[in-house]
Parts: structure tokens; C-alpha cells; sequence
């Protein structure tokens, strides 16, 4: 037995989503607008348990039954806010987010669907030899509100770095123009410490298309709670707290090493002969992150292009239409074309973060 909760209107028995433009829970239906951390969905009598039926059948799907139209919801074993295909109410499942799956933090939705739509269209506008399919209204109704879990850590570190550097000099000396140089072996030593380093913790996103949705900022970070996610979809985390440290490692590392290096000045030149970097303390905050998330499939290939919620800022590979700039290199000519080209490329490269 599994209990989901619905997020019902008590003005009408509207299904709530949370708005991101008034950060309230808004009803579709009389536009009443409920405060996120006094609203109680349990109020409403319907709020009620449901069975679980085909758990046990598959231990990667669950199935929940949609207390508004009796339809089956189908789910992945991770998902814990979902809509119901049929009748389009929005489901939370809060077993999915007690105990030590309980977020601490929940950065809201700040842009809506209809901003993201507008966000791809106009970016994909700018761009001349994406496939048309891409450019189609129809996909755009394919995006998805989507909390994806984080760990995201406060880490201190403790580094020494060696460096040898020179410092030169030109003069004329009487008849000489002497060239001198000076070389020093520089120390340092120092305790640094970092901010929310973030790392997804669900496997089913790509890392990297989650890194490049970086800054991950938390500026619009809330304490976590479950009305947020009505109307989205939600994923906790199966990536432990350990796997995710062990990912930022290298980038601990490499960004202490930054932060030594910055403190070398003063030199011509420098390089270093060696570090030492110990990690003292790290903690780890699980927090939910809202990101748009739209799936392309063109030639067999899936393109996934993401949205940072909280900041707007959009990532993703777009494909490259072969045929379109064929048909734009026997118009212009090979030598535009093939400039074209490269330009196309280191976007395409930036683009793909
Ligand atoms: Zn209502
Ligand atoms: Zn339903």
C-alpha cells in the first residue's frame, strides 16, 4: 500500500500546480492561490491511499491508482511526482521523499513552460541547419518539468603548493644590455572553502548535460517542501551521497589547485613542482533542482536539451543537417561554406558544454 497525496483545490476540486510565477500553488479552474508551506493537502478528503498493484511484478516500475479517475500510473521505482496521463492530475508520492530520501532543499521552478518553449524556439530560430523536425510546434509540447536530485556539497580543503618562478628584466648597462633574470622557489599553503559544488544523483540524467547546466546557483533555494513539485514531475535520488563526493573529487582538487595558483604573482613566469591537497570536511545536502527537459528523436539518436530552471540558461547537442548544408554549400560556394562550417562546429562544440 502506497499513499500518494493530490493536490486538490478546496474552493472547486481543481487539480494545484505550483506557479512559478507567483510561487503559490494556483488553481487552473477559479485561479485561487494557496501558500506552498501552509497548504495542507490532506484536508481534502480524497487525498486518499492507494494500492500499489504490479510492484511485485516489476521492481523497476510501480503503479499507483489515480484517485481522480481510478487510471493506473505507471513510474519508474524513483519517481515520486508524476501527472496522470489520463485525467492530467498531478500525483506526489511522499514515501518517495521520507527518511533519508527527504530533500533538504528545493530550488522552485522559476520559468514556466511556455518561457522554455519560447527559450528553444528562439534559440533554434538563430540556427540555420537544424533538421526542421527540430524546429516542429509539436515537439514543444514534449517538455518536461523535471526536479532532478542533487547532492551538493560544502567542502573544506587544505593545500601547499610549490612553484618555481622567474622573474627578468632588460637594462642597458654602459655599453651592455644586460638581461637579468632572478628565479624563486615560491610556498604556499592555505585553507580554502567551497560553496554548494554540486552533482546530479539520478542516473537516468546525463552528467554531463547536467554539469553544463552549471551555474546551478541555489539563489532561489527554499526549505524543502512537497507542493512545489505538484504539476512537475520528481525524481529522487539513486546516486549515493558517496558516489556523487567521489565524482567532485577531481574538481575539488583542480579548483583548490586554482586557488593556489591565483596567490603566485608578481612573476615573469611560474610553474608548479608539486601539490598537496587534503579534503578536512565535506557535507552533503540533498536538494532538488527544477529543469526543463526536452528529448528530440531524429535517426535513431535521442537529443536531450535542458533548461536550468532557476536560471533559464539553455544547454544541449543539437544534431547537424547533413543534407541542409549540402544544399547551402552548392549555393554559396565551398570556401564560405567550409567557414561556415567551422564556425558551426566550435558552436556546436560550446553548445554541448
Ligand atoms: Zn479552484
Ligand atoms: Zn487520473
Amino acid at each position: 500500500m502506497t499513499k500518494i497525496i493530490e493536490y486538490k483545490c478546496p474552493a472547486c476540486g481543481g487539480a494545484l500546480a505550483f506557479d512559478s510565477h507567483s510561487q503559490k500553488l494556483k488553481c487552473p479552474y477559479c485561479d485561487s492561490e494557496y501558500d506552498v508551506e501552509t497548504f495542507d493537502p490532506n484536508q481534502m478528503s480524497h487525498s486518499a491511499i492507494s494500492h500499489s498493484q504490479t510492484e511485485e511484478a516489476d521492481p523497476l516500475v510501480k503503479a499507483y491508482v489515480c484517485q481522480s479517475c481510478a487510471g493506473e500510473i505507471l513510474t519508474d521505482i524513483n519517481t515520486g511526482a508524476t501527472i496522470c496521463p489520463y485525467c492530467g492530475n498531478k500525483v506526489i508520492v511522499p514515501s518517495q521523499f521520507e527518511g533519508k530520501f527527504e530533500p533538504e532543499f528545493i530550488v522552485p521552478f522559476q520559468f514556466d513552460r511556455r518561457q522554455a518553449k519560447d527559450a528553444y524556439r528562439e534559440h533554434m530560430e538563430h540556427l540555420d541547419f537544424i533538421p526542421d523536425i527540430f524546429k516542429a510546434d509539436a515537439r514543444f509540447d514534449e517538455i518536461t518539468g523535471l526536479y532532478v536530485p542533487f547532492w551538493v556539497f560544502d567542502v573544506t580543503t587544505e593545500g601547499a603548493a610549490k612553484y618555481n618562478a622567474v622573474m627578468t628584466r632588460s637594462y642597458i648597462s654602459g655599453d651592455f644590455n644586460v638581461q637579468e633574470t632572478r628565479h624563486f622557489v615560491v610556498n604556499r599553503h592555505g585553507k580554502f572553502e567551497f560553496n554548494k559544488i554540486p552533482a546530479d544523483a539520478s542516473r537516468k540524467m546525463n552528467d554531463q548535460l547536467m554539469d553544463s547546466l552549471e551555474p546551478i546557483s541555489f539563489f532561489k533555494v527554499k526549505q524543502f517542501e512537497r507542493g512545489y513539485m505538484a504539476g512537475y514531475y520528481a525524481s529522487r535520488y539513486d546516486v549515493s551521497e558517496e558516489e556523487c563526493r567521489m565524482r567532485i573529487q577531481d574538481r575539488i582538487n583542480s579548483t583548490t589547485k586554482a586557488a593556489l595558483d591565483a596567490t603566485v604573482t608578481g612573476y615573469s613566469s611560474y610553474s608548479s613542482t608539486g601539490y598537496q591537497i587534503n579534503i578536512l570536511d565535506t557535507k552533503g545536502h540533498y536538494a532538488l533542482y527544477p529543469v526543463w527537459i526536452l528529448n528530440v528523436k531524429w535517426n535513431n539518436d535521442i537529443y536531450t536539451f535542458a533548461m536550468n530552471g532557476e536560471t533559464g540558461k539553455l544547454v544541449g547537442s543539437f544534431p547537424f543537417d547533413q543534407k541542409a548544408f549540402n544544399r547551402y554549400v552548392l549555393i554559396h560556394g565551398p570556401l564560405f561554406a567550409l567557414f561556415i562550417f567551422g564556425l558551426m562546429m566550435i558552436f556546436m562544440t560550446f553548445m554541448g558544454g
